[in-house]
């Protein structure tokens, strides 16, 4: 059957929930179909290096649990997730120095999901988030769905500013409004890369609470550093801190196991939230992720991916540094990702078709804000792909940004 190409006519469109309008594809979601393509090198999708897992271990995993607890494996669990796995996921945040209690923890279907609850408990039409500037565009997503207006605080290498934070706080204030959560992505943010400072760890805090203003910390890069450990989590300086923590990138994304750790009140509300949304989080996942952790030797497993993506960032910086050295890129300590500066003028929403023709696709900087800033950044993302096939792409794309400026400078614009 032939696909419908364009817009098509929507008999429901008077019906929709008013929410529904602010669902569109996501620049990074209208990329999945281009990198599915061999011949492309796909610097786009954040996607974990689940290649670097050897199978086994999550085959041995599934032996022993269908043999032993198999009937419980493959039955509806309880709304809050499996104990077990909640007491591991407990030393795995004492690691980056949370202490909590596992009667705070909520197992969600990734932190994806933790946060859509958040939003759904937290966030009416036209109130604030404060997030960095540039911000995760899957939470952006979820605010935008629940029709809540994004402020973005200038952030540099060390992370949000704390007196950019005071401003953009006053001056919302000041438009008299509702400022309800700020969203933090602390450790090798997705997309800058940039981690929080240890120094302005507690000023944001203190700030947030000043203004009394529930901070957010979304953490799944955290453990994946590649030489120094990031400084201790928001949450292990602050209990009031609602913390997101994900299996997704230190084992792999198909299990959709994530977990937020809230205090009681908000737990309470979290769990009923997720009961009445889903029932419960899948306990087969989260079984199966508990097996794996008591047997396998993980963290040897997490040392393996920091080794990948070492190497990986290491081929990125140098083929940069080969290709595009007038380009300014950060630096990230640890996760997946690279955040370019192009030169002023240059849009990389109108370069990409261009760069896809050269074979070679990453993410444009205005999906990581809610308000069209980021024409002249972009994404790189080099986890997935191997060390020669970074190096590939980011000669392709040296290609097409050398191009550009070609033409801006004969034509004065790109
Ligand atoms: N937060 C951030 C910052 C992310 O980068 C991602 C995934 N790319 C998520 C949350 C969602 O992860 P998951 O639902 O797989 O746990």
């Amino acid at each position: 059957m032939a696909k419908p190409t364009g817009e098509r006519f929507d008999h429901w469109i008077d019906s929709y929930a008013k929410r529904a309008g602010s669902l569109s594809v996501s620049e990074v979601r209208a990329l999945f179909a281009v990198v599915s393509r061999p011949e492309v090198v796909s610097l786009a999708g954040g996607m974990p290096n689940v290649s670097s897992l050897p199978k086994e271990l999550i085959t041995e995993s599934f032996e022993k649990l269908m043999s032993t607890k198999g009937d419980m494996a493959l039955q509806y669990g309880g709304g809050q997730g499996d104990i077990t796995l909640r007491g591991q996921i407990h030393d795995i945040m004492a690691l980056e120095g949370i202490s909590s209690s596992v009667e705070d923890l909520v197992i969600t279907t990734g932190s994806q999901h933790g946060l859509e609850l958040l939003a759904g408990l937290f966030l009416d039409e036209g109130d604030v988030v404060i997030a960095e500037g540039p911000s995760y565009v899957g939470a952006l997503g979820i605010f935008r769905h629940y029709l809540a207006e994004v402020e973005h605080v200038y952030t540099d290498n060390d992370g949000m500013s704390p007196e950019a934070l005071e401003q953009a706080i006053a001056k919302l204030k000041k438009a008299n409004k509702k400022i309800k959560l700020l969203y933090l992505v602390p450790n090798f943010a997705n997309p800058s890369g940039v981690t929080l400072s240890a120094k302005r760890r507690p000023e944001i805090l203190a700030i947030a609470k000043r203004n009394n203003i529930l901070v957010v910390e979304d953490n799944p890069y955290g453990l994946l550093y590649f030489d120094k450990k990031p400084p201790k989590a928001l949450r292990s300086i602050d209990d009031n801190v609602i913390y997101l923590g994900s299996f997704s990138k230190i084992l792999v994304p198909g299990f959709r196991v994530g977990y937020v750790l809230a205090p009681p009140p908000i737990r309470e509300k979290l769990v009923l939230a997720q009961e009445s949304a889903i029932l419960c989080p899948s306990a087969f996942s989260q079984m199966l992720i508990s097996e794996y952790l008591a047997t396998a030797d993980w963290q040897k497993q997490v040392d393996t991916f920091r080794g990948v993506y070492k190497q990986r960032k290491d081929a990125a910086l140098k083929a940069m540094k080969e290709y595009l050295p007038s380009l300014k890129t950060t630096k990230p300590d640890g996760g997946f990702y690279l955040w370019v500066d192009l030169p002023q003028g240059m849009d990389s929403k109108a370069m990409l078709p261009l760069a896809v023709k050269e074979l070679v696709a990453y993410t444009p900087g205005t999906a990581f804000y809610g308000d069209g800033q980021g024409k002249n950044k972009l994404r790189i993302c080099y986890s997935y792909p191997t060390p020669e096939r970074i190096d590939l792409g980011i000669k392709r794309l040296s290609n097409v940004i050398n191009l550009q400026l070609d033409l801006q400078q004969t034509f004065g614009k790109g």
